[in-house]
């Protein structure tokens, strides 16, 4: 176990609430076998005491820090620099210190496209992605699947009014060939599928025998599908247990929170990260 001391470095999590997130786990995990002088610490903030919380990570020269719900938007306002990629998705989930203050990125669209790029590097060209929800998490995966250069993007949901909105956000981005559907739609979107995520929380604990696709819906796949779903509590869910069924390849969330966090403690560190290390901290 590495020794806290004096000149430990500060690294954290800020979220209301932040209990339950496992990034203190796998961070730390890492910053062991690592066997660098860093700690990674839960940090509860509430949106009312964020200003205060901010000035005072200042103050004390915390080198960086995630950003979890329901920071992730409202934290902009306490950036001098915001990435690219986390402007178009709108959110940032990571945070690091320079001489102009604080710094901003959303590591969620790296945490997702690295274990497709990983496990299944293939030409995504010719990919029809088909994403289910269009939440927060929506945004990074439509944004990544813009990345892989999908040639069609599908975004389905529930609400009329939030899937305009969803696809009004892109204007002035070069996710031209993103569209947005209700649920109605699905049918005929599932056929041509090549790339299906689910963003949506369904199937998460406790209710895991939800899926949010039925399995005469899933069997319309084509069989070169990917199936992504974003929860990693349980593994697998229904949706990839229906989609093991069938035999299509499939990829759970676990592998992009790794990948995220990887992707934060590379920039906070600046050194090859052990990913393996923070899977298996999380696993354990
Ligand atoms: P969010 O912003 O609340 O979005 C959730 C989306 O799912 C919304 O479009 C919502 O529709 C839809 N939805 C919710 N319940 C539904 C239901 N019963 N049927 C159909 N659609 C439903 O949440 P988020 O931040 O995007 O997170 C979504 C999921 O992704 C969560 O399970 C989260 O744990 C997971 N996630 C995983 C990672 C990872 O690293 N693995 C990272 C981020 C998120 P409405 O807008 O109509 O309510």
């Amino acid at each position: 176990m590495p020794v806290i001391g004096g000149k430990t470095k500060l690294l954290g999590v800020i979220g209301h609430p932040v209990e339950h997130s496992l990034s203190p786990v796998m961070h730390n995990a890492a910053i062991a076998a690592l066997r660098l002088d860093y700690v990674y610490l839960p940090l509860p903030v509430t949106p009312e005491n964020l200003p205060a919380a901010i000035a005072g990570f200042a103050a004390i020269g915390l080198v960086g820090f995630n950003v979890t719900i329901p920071h992730k938007q409202t934290i902009l306002n306490f950036l001098s620099e915001v990435l690219p990629v986390a402007q178009a998705v709108g959110a940032v989930n990571t945070v690091w210190r320079t001489d102009k203050g604080w710094s901003g990125t959303n590591t969620d669209v790296a945490g997702f496209l690295a274990p497709l790029q990983i496990r299944y590097n293939r030409d995504w060209s010719q990919t029809v992605a088909v994403i289910l929800g269009n939440g927060g998490a929506a945004r990074a995966v439509a944004f990544g699947c813009a990345e892989l250069g999908c040639a069609k993007i599908h975004v389905t949901g529930r609400n009329q009014t939030k899937l305009e909105e969803f696809k009004a956000s892109w204007v002035n981005s070069n996710l031209n060939n993103l569209q947005v559907h209700t649920l109605e739609q699905l049918p005929r979107l599932i056929p041509q599928a090549t790339l299906l995520v689910n963003t949506t929380p369904t199937g998460m604990y406790p209710k895991v025998e939800e899926s949010p696709l039925s399995a005469a819906t899933m069997a319309q796949l084509p069989p070169n599908a990917i199936v992504y779903d974003l929860i990693y509590n349980p593994r697998p869910t229904q949706l990839l247990r229906q989609a093991q069924q069938l035999q299509l390849a499939t990829l759970d969330g676990l592998e992009m929170l790794v990948y995220q966090g990887a992707a934060a403690l590379e920039i906070w560190l600046q050194q090859p990260i052990p990913v393996d290390v923070m899977r298996q901290s999380l696993e354990a």
